[in-house]
């Protein structure tokens, strides 16, 4: 790899059968989130989005009910680490992340969780952790949750869910 190239790697496909074990998935994933961790959640209404980042809330152990702040645009909760819940569905585009001051958040001490992130691709920094969550086609319940790790930290980060998701034990 060339210095300064954004490693990236295969993707990391997993389906859940229910909003529970989509929350399961959020969960094992903050186990592992170091302050600083940019995590960019997309998939359409429904898709589950909110239901993981609930996840990831409790894993950080952070006992307020977590809700899609899509009229607040952003809701902090404290947990073993900040965390900082976005929804952007809302915006008009990346200019009105300026004014939310985002700068603070995504260069901050907390992790930030990013709902609808694509919609502000602009302003989000090069190396995070995508997420992409699809509703499958046919079973009401089942969803496709796609990692897709830019730059070594999230490299790592995707493969300690992976050890974690695979073991049996
Ligand atoms: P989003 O934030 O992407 O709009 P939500 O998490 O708010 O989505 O809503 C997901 C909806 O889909 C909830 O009503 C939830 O009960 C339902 N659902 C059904 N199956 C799943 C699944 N496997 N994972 C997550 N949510 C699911
Ligand atoms: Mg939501």
């Amino acid at each position: 790899m060339n210095e300064g190239e954004i490693e990236t790697m295969e993707k990391f496909n997993i389906k859940t059968h229910s909003p529970e074990e989509t929350k399961l998935l959020g969960e094992k994933l903050a186990a592992f989130l170091m302050a600083g961790d940019i995590l960019c959640l997309n998939g359409d209404l429904g898709a589950g989005k909110t239901a993981f980042s609930q996840g990831v809330a409790k894993g950080l152990g952070i006992s307020n009910t977590v809700t899609s702040p899509t009229f607040t645009l952003i809701n902090e909760y404290e947990g073993r680490l900040p965390l900082y819940h976005f929804d952007v569905y809302r915006l008009g585009g990346p200019e009105d992340m300026e004014d939310l001051g985002y700068e603070d958040y995504f260069y901050g001490q907390g992790v930030c969780l990013v709902e609808w992130a694509e919609r502000v691709k602009e302003v989000l920094p090069g190396e995070r952790l995508n997420i992409n969550l699809f509703r499958g086609s046919n079973a009401e319940s089942v969803r496709s949750i796609c990692f897709e790790p830019v730059g070594s930290r999230y490299l790592q980060l995707v493969e300690e869910l992976t050890k974690l998701v695979c073991s049996r034990n």
